[in-house]
């Protein structure tokens, strides 16, 4: 065994996110879009802006993003520049929006899209001592890779980008031995009203839903997934390992140039025998 790859619940080598941002009114049709094709998206709310005309309303938040389908992360309490305002305001600004958000869904609020895409270390600290857990960039990729770092969590590619259904092809494309693929698409509801293109996102879900070789999940739940595989504790000889957190852990070891993928599966708080 020369490799030990991380794998998605089921054993699956790819997963789909969304990620949308502000909580325009067009955030409702977006949510039964993803409802009804079974995609989770991640929800972006400045929780100051709820009530607003074209915003979505503070009473609606828990029934439209129920936490089977979504996830609803911090942007901000008012959508300020975090760099450019000082560290105890940007502090406030992420703790307040996490303090009504939780209030509203009535669950624990952890994630963070950058306002303006716009960020530094500063901002980093303060995110961490907020308690945001990740933090979404707006730079696309063009890739499926995993972040290396949760404060820098940059997507493949936002929705209007032309290059979108390509991506969505190659991702298909991929071979399970390329290890675990991740397509993250990002946007705002409201673009989608405004030029009147919401097929964008129709086509994109019709390729992509349905696919039982991914995994559709919240931000919130590949970050979660990718930090119980990094806390597996393993014996010296690898022949051991154990699962020390609360979710089901997937992986597969692999021998030089092997392509094949076998899932191993390691129980929450189980310990189980590798074969090594
Ligand atoms: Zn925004």
């Amino acid at each position: 065994m020369d490799r030990i790859t991380m794998l998605f619940p089921g054993g699956k080598t790819k997963a789909f996110t969304l990620s949308y941002d502000d909580g325009a009114e067009a955030d409702r049709k977006l949510a039964e879009l993803c409802r009804s094709r079974k995609v989770k998206c991640t929800f972006n709310l400045n929780s100051f802006r709820l009530g607003e005309e074209k915003y979505l309303k503070a009473e609606e938040i828990r029934e439209l993003f129920a936490p089977d389908m979504a996830e609803v992360a911090t942007h901000g309490f008012n959508h300020p520049f975090l760099n450019l305002i000082p560290s105890h305001a940007a502090f406030r600004e992420l703790l307040d929006d996490r303090l009504r958000l939780e209030e509203l869904t009535g669950g624990i609020v952890r994630g963070h899209a950058y306002p303006f895409g716009t960020y530094n270390t500063e901002v980093i600290g303060i995110l961490k001592a907020a308690g945001i857990a990740y933090a979404r960039t707006i730079k696309s990729t063009h890739d499926f890779r995993l972040p290396e770092n949760w404060y820098e969590w940059n997507p493949t590619c936002h929705h209007d980008e032309p290059e979108l259904m390509e991506l969505a092809d190659r991702f298909l494309q991929l071979p399970d031995f390329m290890g675990p693929s991740l397509f993250y698409v990002w946007g705002h509801s409201y673009e989608f009203a405004f030029k009147q293109n919401w097929e964008t996102m129709e086509r994109l879900l019709e390729r992509l839903a349905g696919r039982d070789d991914i995994w559709f999940a919240t931000n919130m739940e590949i970050h979660d997934c990718v930090e119980a595989f990094n806390s597996l504790i393993w014996s010296a000889g690898c022949g051991q390992v154990c699962n020390p957190s609360a979710r089901e852990v997937w992986f597969s070891l692999g021998r030089g140039m092997e392509r094949t993928v076998r899932p191993l599966l390691v129980r929450p708080g189980e310990t189980i025998y590798t074969g090594l």
